[in-house]
């Protein structure tokens, strides 16, 4: 069997919390805590949940623009957190990022073709020549006019700046994207242009995808595995279809609940959820003993407060559904049953 594509073990992120007057550190917020999953070529990996879970921290540690506090990561069986900066850099070429503004994330000072050259430049791809027949080539693989390469980009709509955003990270032939929240600035009707288009990228280039997103209408749409996070941990991982039809985590039943969503105008997943959960999600500085979910779980027992729950996979070796729950834990029943 190939290894895959990429593979996550035990990664782990922290930053640390400083103060006093020496500012020295006093406490360790773990964005990310210990996450591990695959993701096969020509994939999509969706990573879910509400804002401040650790879903973008995650999605930059795997690309090393954040150095992993502990943990391993692998892209096509070579271990990433030993790469020193000049293999990164060339390692880098196979894995890009898209961001989720994608106004901010261009310069308004450089033309198309300026902010689509850099990438080619900087990995040495190509003629000079060569390179602005390259460019007008992208911009037709993400629909947009090959004459748009000497626009800037106040001169487009928020969907056709992100076209420019996946051009260019495409522009180097990655295997593999990250996608922060890509469409969660778009109209739901930009959205779902650009959802196609990603779609039809990965058909056409066999690119895999970590797909970030609050919103789980879109996961769904998108992914072919989804991950549940919480407090900077996943708390369910499967495929697509068995994370929707049958969720088992207390927190992705109550996500799912949330949908449809109770104000129609609203995406919010982070309003939706706090309709259907009980308080806010807590502080990664502090997070909670046992169970980091036991402080709004409608069913957490006495057990969840002072044991952290493992990750048990509930489905088969060959369709995997990992759940981190003492409720599914047949080993824990008994207790359970007694408490
Ligand atoms: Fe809820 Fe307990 Fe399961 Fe955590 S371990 S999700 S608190 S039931």
């Amino acid at each position: 069997m190939n290894a895959p594509l990429l593979k996550v073990e035990n990664l782990a992120k922290h930053f640390p919390v400083r103060g006093g007057l020496l500012r020295r550190v006093q406490a360790q917020l773990k964005a990310v805590d210990g996450v591990s999953f695959e993701l096969e070529a020509h994939r999509t990996f969706g990573l879910v949940g509400e804002s401040g879970c650790g879903k973008s921290t995650l999605g930059r540690t795997l690309l090393r623009l954040h150095e992993p506090t502990a943990g391993r990561l692998w892209f096509e069986g070579q271990d990433l957190t030993e790469l020193d900066t000049s293999a990164l850099k060339r390692q880098r070429k196979q894995m890009q990022i898209i961001f989720q503004d994608p106004f901010a994330s261009l310069s308004p000072r450089r033309t198309v073709y300026e902010t689509l050259r850099e990438p080619l430049d900087l990995h040495r791809i190509g003629t000079a020549s060569g390179r602005k027949r390259r460019i007008q080539e992208l911009l037709e693989v993400v629909g947009l006019r090959p004459e748009a390469i000497h626009r800037y980009p106040h001169e487009f709509s928020g969907g056709q700046r992100q076209r420019i955003g996946i051009a260019r990270a495409l522009a180097v032939e990655p295997k593999l994207i990250v996608a922060d929240e890509a469409v969660s600035a778009l109209d739901v009707s930009v959205q779902s242009q650009i959802l196609n288009l990603i779609g039809d990228l990965q058909r056409e280039f066999g690119v895999a995808f970590v797909f970030i997103s609050h919103d789980l209408a879109v996961v769904q749409h998108i992914s072919h595995e989804v991950g549940v996070m919480y407090l900077g941990q996943l708390v369910e991982q499967a495929s697509v279809e068995r994370i929707y039809s049958m969720p088992t985590h207390p927190y992705t039943k109550a996500l799912l609940k949330a949908v449809p969503k109770p104000d129609p105008q609203s995406d919010d997943l982070d309003a939706a959820a706090a309709s259907v959960l009980e308080g806010d999600v807590p502080s990664p500085i502090h997070p909670p003993s046992g169970c980091s979910f036991h402080t709004r779980c409608p069913e957490a027992m006495a057990i969840c407060r002072s044991q952290t729950p493992k990750s048990i996979n509930i489905g088969s070796e060959t369709d995997p559904h990992q759940v981190r729950c003492h409720l599914v834990d047949p080993a824990l029943s008994l207790h359970i049953k007694h408490e």
